[in-house]
């Protein structure tokens, strides 16, 4: 077996911090991976100078990670096509509305079994019409018709690049064919990776909690405090675990313990982007667009716009009224309800009746 080629398609927070581990996963194991690791760099000008050129220079993503060097094996690549041309291992890890239109300008140009692993947490906007439900993997897999797996768990970008201690999940259809490489690419010892069957779980876990988070976080800007933050965590993980058993009968509940299930969601409502700026909105007063805005820098919260299509989808067959946490986030976000009736929405849940 050749070694495998592998590249990182996106370069935001998260693309950078994966980037330092899969940069030094490859080159430790030679016969496995070839160790060039290409990232696709959406470009842009920082400070006056070309991203990609900063990134194959002097190591470091200026923008969305700064003060962390990246291996010199990873090399910036602002052409799409040709950072993917030749790879075996594809990693989707960009704000999940990007990703549809990156996978098209890739039709044609991937050979059937190049396998794929999305890091992206969201969900597709394209079962929405029907009321139906189609995962990011799923999306990949439909334009790309190519095997996809994903990796979740608590995992904040900042500090993963640190190399503190934390742990993910491997969601993996064909566990014994694709897993042991997947582990191999990712696992380190500050980075511990298990691997489980149960991939549509471990992703609408990722999805899910990032609206959770926004809860969180507008519970923070009302000032209520830690007691109410774990009812948020609780409720929200007795929602999550429904939504995954309508769409998805039969899922192994062990799956909401692993690092992508409770993990995620305690680390995101503590410390993630989605609880900070939805924080933030209730405490100015201002647009989520403007706190995301001053405070992101450029990156991105997918918690308001994974809640907008997560609520479209389940108003489409009536089940929105089964899911108050889900749908009060996406109606605070859309100005459609008051911060402040939140707590009502918890206090009236179903889970206490
Ligand atoms: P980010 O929030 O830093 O987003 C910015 C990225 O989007 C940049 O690379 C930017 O170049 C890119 N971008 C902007 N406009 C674009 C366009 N038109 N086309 C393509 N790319 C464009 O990104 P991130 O933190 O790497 O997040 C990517 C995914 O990883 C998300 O689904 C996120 O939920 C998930 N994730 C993030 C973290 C984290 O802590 N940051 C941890 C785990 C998972
Ligand atoms: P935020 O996007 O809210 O920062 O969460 C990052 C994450 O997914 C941590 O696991």
């Amino acid at each position: 077996m050749s070694p495998k080629k592998v590249t990182i398609i996106g370069s935001g927070n998260w693309g950078s911090a994966i980037a330092r581990i899969v940069g030094n996963t490859t080159k430790s194991f030679p016969d496995q991976f070839d160790p060039q690791v290409r990232m696709y760099v959406y470009e842009e000008i920082v400070n006056g100078e070309k991203l990609s050129e900063v990134i194959n220079t002097r190591h470091e993503n200026i923008k969305y990670l700064p003060g962390k060097i990246l291996p010199e094996n990873v090399v910036a690549v602002t052409d799409l096509v040709e950072s993917c041309e030749g790879s075996n291992i594809l990693i989707f890890v960009v704000p999940h509305q990007f990703v549809k239109g990156l996978c098209e300008k890739l039709v044609g140009k991937i050979p059937a079994d190049t396998q794929a692993i999305s890091l992206i947490k969201g969900v597709s906007t394209g079962g929405i019409e029907r009321g139906g439900l189609k995962l990011i993997s799923e999306e990949i897999k439909e334009i790309l018709k190519i095997e996809v797996s994903v990796l979740m768990g608590a995992n904040l970008a900042p500090e993963v690049a640190n190399d503190n201690f934390c742990e993910a999940t491997i969601g993996c259809k064909r566990k014994a064919e694709d897993g042991p490489l997947l582990k191999k690419l990712f696992h380190t010892d500050n980075f511990r990776i298990n691997v489980v069957e149960d991939a549509h779980t471990v992703e609408l876990c990722g999805a899910l909690k990032n609206v959770v988070a926004c809860a969180a976080g507008f519970t923070d800007g009302l000032g209520y405090g830690d007691n109410t933050k774990a009812a948020v965590i609780r409720l929200g993980l007795m929602e999550t675990t429904k939504f995954v058993e309508h769409y998805y009968p039969g899922s192994n509940l062990e799956t909401f313990f692993e690092s992508c299930g409770i993990a995620d969601l305690i680390t995101t409502c503590y410390g993630g982007r989605n609880r900070k700026v939805c924080e933030a909105f209730v405490k100015t007063g201002k647009t989520l667009a403007e706190v995301e805005k001053e405070l992101l820098n450029g990156q991105s919260a997918q918690g308001p716009l994974t809640a907008e299509e997560v609520y479209l989808m389940m108003k489409k067959t009536g089940l929105d009224a089964k899911f108050p946490l889900f749908t009060a986030v996406h109606k605070i976000c859309a100005g459609e309800m008051k911060p402040a009736e939140l707590v009502d929405c918890l206090r009236n849940h179903p889970e206490h009746m």
